[in-house]
């Protein structure tokens, strides 16, 4: 059974300050996850955690996340800009992009953060643009073919392919790329991949590490390159569906640790950093979105009309994606009627959920849809003149704070141009 973190009292004050929809965010719970992140892998000395900034690209939780001890990850120009104004620096700053111009190189490279290439050209184009390699670069690696892991303890299949996804170098790339980076006046070096997304398998990591670590020990021995650090990037999951089971980071930390002390201690290695980049494991679960209940249509089906939209929440629109609704004050409600929950884009795949049995529901019931602190609000566009919703911190002390306003109709014209 999922159980918002925020209580119907506590929804019901907070809505006559800041109107439906919004997005909140659960300060505990963001500080207990990153604290049992990093306790799993405190057995290595380097471990850092680079917050996925694309996933939750808002100040205060940036300023929550740095406070316990995380970096950024950040893969565009503003997501740069936005690291540097929360006051990230230097290496707790990583750069992983694409496809990427040469202005985000350069800024990249001002701020000092750590640089991991997408691609073998990319080394010419970064030396050209900043007039050299810096002297720490990390290289992402895409082994092709298909990921698979075995069946899990949770029974959990993890299928990814590898060969279709336009990231990272080749096997053969990547020892000619360390070669090339090593000529060119590199000295630390690391290593990254990200298979597979929101995986739901305590496995993903350790074959993972296990795929990078053998890799690096060869890498290390064919081309003398010094590997620092190895970045195991997101895609732990979360359990969006209330039947499934949650990851245990414990145990990925601790199966991690098992393929280090198999394979990176015995070649000499043992003295490497582990670095992630998580973004839905840290913050989906500790964000809501919080909607108000417009509407009622029947007509071939019974519809819910909500205040939010999938401007609000792409996820469930673009990948049919599953989030969990709460009807506030119903919770121990049997779950005898089904909706589809709807938002108002004409678009008819605007829909927080289809045939969802959900308790009766009244006009003005508050719903919290779970699970939207990652790659939620920030996945928000403007389609249909919809504006984005403000976010609001739902802090540690039980008091809430205003961390986004919501957008107005002025912010909507801003950037249009109107011929008198
Ligand atoms: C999106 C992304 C992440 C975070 O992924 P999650 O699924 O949120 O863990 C990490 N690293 C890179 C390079 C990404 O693009």
């Amino acid at each position: 059974m999922k159980r918002p973190f925020v209580t119907r009292e506590q929804l019901e004050k907070l809505v006559r300050q800041v109107p439906t929809p919004f997005h909140l965010y659960d300060e505990r719970g963001i500080r207990e996850t990153a604290r049992r992140l990093k306790a799993a892998f405190a057995w290595n000395p380097g471990f850092k955690e680079y917050f996925a900034v694309k996933a939750t690209p808002n100040p205060a939780i940036l300023k929550i996340l740095r406070e316990e001890g995380c970096g950024a990850d950040c893969s565009s120009l503003t997501e740069l800009m936005l690291a540097r104004r929360c006051g990230f620096s230097g290496s707790e700053i990583m750069f992983s992009s694409n496809d990427t111009p040469a202005e985000e190189f350069v800024l990249a490279h001002e701020l000092g953060a750590v640089i991991n290439l997408d691609d073998f050209t990319h080394i010419d184009f970064l030396r050209d643009t900043i007039g050299g390699i810096p002297e720490t670069i990390s290289c992402r690696f895409n082994p092709g073919g298909l990921f698979t892991l075995g069946a899990s303890a949770e029974g959990f299949q993890v299928m990814d392919n590898p060969g279709d996804s336009k990231y990272g170098f080749t096997r053969d790339q990547l020892f000619a790329g360390f070669r090339r980076l090593k000529e060119l006046g590199a000295k630390r070096f690391g290593l990254h991949a990200f298979l597979a997304s929101n995986t739901l398998s305590n496995d993903y990591y350790p074959t993972l590490a296990g795929i990078l670590f053998r890799l690096a020990v060869e890498l290390e021995r064919e081309t003398g390159c010094d590997i620092c650090f190895i970045n195991l990037s997101g895609g732990v999951g979360i359990p969006y569906r209330p039947d499934q089971r949650g990851n245990d980071i414990a145990v990925i930390g601790d199966g991690v640790r098992r393929r280090f002390e198999e394979i990176l201690v015995p070649a000499g290695m043992g003295d490497v950093a582990i670095f992630t980049e998580l973004g839905r494991f840290l913050l989906a679960p500790n964000g809501c979105l919080v909607t108000k209940v417009l509407h009622f249509k029947h007509t071939y089906k019974e519809y819910v009309g909500v205040d939010a939209c999938a401007a609000n929440l792409m996820r469930p629109a673009m990948y049919g994606a599953y989030h969990h609704i709460t009807v506030m004050g119903k919770e121990e409600a049997p779950c005898d009627h089904k909706y589809d929950v709807t938002g108002g884009l004409c678009e008819n795949n605007d829909k927080f959920a289809i045939d969802r049995m959900l308790p009766e529901v009244e006009l003005g019931d508050l719903l919290v849809i779970h699970d939207t602190g990652a790659h939620g609000f920030s996945m928000g566009y403007n389609y249909n003149g919809r504006l984005r919703s403000a976010e609001v911190l739902l802090r540690s002390d039980g008091s809430a704070k205003l961390i986004r306003r919501a957008e107005t109709p002025e912010d909507y014209f801003a950037t249009m141009i109107f011929e008198d």
